[in-house]
């Protein structure tokens, strides 16, 4: 029986990750954690009965204790409660799947307590991938890629010399908005954005992805994951999302990995590695396919991917600013408060105005996303006034 910890619970990847609980007898699930959503937690407690579920929110938790008080499974809320899933003796398994920064301290406290990381949370490799990885390392600890793009590389990679990995080949959808030029971002409508040709994410990511930063975010994740510079990752637009990215060698053989935009294989993937268990579901059929097709990211009219470029060549505080400054201007838009393109006008702003500073602590990559913060705060007053 493998024993699995889901922070992030009720999300996407979250509910996705129970699924495959579902089809799976030897999985258990001894933890479930998530924000404030007490009715969707409380239904997965009654179904999963975790010994240990946690609200961020210490209001929610504290309903949600009373509504389940009639099950074995304690309640706690807050980061402490997130802590003490992470040191969870009999978990084995932490999925990492909360949206935001709040995931790095969980992680850490899980890897110091040498336990495998099936990590979705991208979040906390781009903002602090320099002490995340190097601390796996001591630990002896797996950090397992749950993202599509990331899972592809590391399956890529498997059995392969490392040292002879001459470029990894990032592939994007190039999101609901690719082939439009500048003058028509203006327009775009928060409905619009949600619309992704391909995958079935949560808000926050799909508008990323049409933004470009989502896959920012990604660069920077390799750049951790797969410790490989960023001049030797590229990213490849390629509309259909079936191969989900490559790893080109130096004899300039490609290793790729492809299948349906499906998350549930990564996720399983990863819970599972180094086996390969059965999944039902549609199959690439290369005959409908017929083709599959290849771009040049346009970065001059999606910036989000140049952006972060320039943030891992600033310094490795700065991808903190562009991750947080992107958070709160993807908000505003989801609030309908700012337009499309001003996402790109804030996370700019907020990076110019950032000094950058190398090996941050995690107190000083909070102090850089407060930072974040307060400057699109006074940014958008000024903007709206
Ligand atoms: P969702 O928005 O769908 O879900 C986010 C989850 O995080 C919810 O369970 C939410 O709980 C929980 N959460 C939010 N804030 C807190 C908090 N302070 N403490 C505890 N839990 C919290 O996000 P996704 O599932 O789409 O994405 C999750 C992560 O995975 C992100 O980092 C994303 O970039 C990454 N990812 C997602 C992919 C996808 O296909 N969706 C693909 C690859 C990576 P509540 O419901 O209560 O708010």
């Amino acid at each position: 029986m493998k024993k699995t910890g889901i922070l992030g619970s009720t999300g996407s990847i979250g509910t996705q990750t129970l699924e495959i609980v579902r089809n799976n007898s030897d999985l258990q699930v001894t933890a479930l954690a998530a924000g404030s959503n007490v009715k969707k937690i409380e239904e997965q407690i009654r179904e999963f009965s975790p010994r240990l579920a946690v609200l961020f929110d210490e209001e929610a938790a504290r309903e949600l204790r009373l509504r389940v008080a009639d099950t074995k499974t304690e309640v706690l809320g807050g980061m402490e409660g997130l802590l003490e899933i992470a040191v969870m003796e009999e978990m084995e398994v932490l999925v990492t799947a909360i949206v935001g920064m709040i995931g790095i301290r969980p992680t850490i406290a899980a890897i110091e307590a040498g336990k495998t990381i099936a990590l979705a949370n991208k979040e906390t490799l781009v903002t602090a991938g320099h002490i995340i990885m190097p601390l796996a390392k001591k630990n002896n600890v797996s950090i397992l890629p749950v993202d599509s793009e990331h899972s592809a590389i590391f399956q890529s990679m498997h059995g392969e010399n490392k040292s002879r990995v001459s470029k990894i080949l990032l592939t994007a959808s190039g999101g609901p908005f690719r082939g439009r030029k500048k003058e028509e971002l203006a327009d775009i409508t928060v409905e619009d954005a949600l619309k992704h040709p391909n995958w079935s994410m949560g808000r926050k990511i799909t508008v990323d992805s049409s933004t470009l930063v989502n896959k920012g975010l990604e660069v920077i994740e390799a750049k951790w994951l797969f410790d490989v510079p960023p001049e030797k990752i590229q990213v490849v637009v390629h509309p259909q999302s079936i191969i989900h990215s490559m790893v080109e060698y130096v004899d300039g053989g490609i290793m790729a990995q492809l299948g349906m935009p499906d998350m549930k294989l990564p996720i399983q993937y990863a819970l599972f590695y180094p086996d390969r268990r059965p999944m039902d579901g549609k199959r690439v059929d290369f005959f409908e396919l017929s083709s599959i097709t290849f771009e040049k990211p346009d970065m001059e009219t999606f910036k989000g991917l140049a952006l972060a470029y320039e943030a891992i060549k600033a310094g490795e505080s700065m991808p903190t600013v562009y991750n947080a400054a992107n958070e709160r201007a993807v908000a505003l838009f989801l609030d309908k408060k700012i337009r499309f393109p001003e996402i790109y006008e804030l996370i700019e702003g907020a990076m110019g105005n950032h000094k950058a500073a190398d090996a941050p602590s995690v107190e000083e990559i909070l102090g850089a996303e407060a930072e974040a913060y307060e400057y699109i705060n006074i940014r958008y007053q000024k903007m709206h006034r």
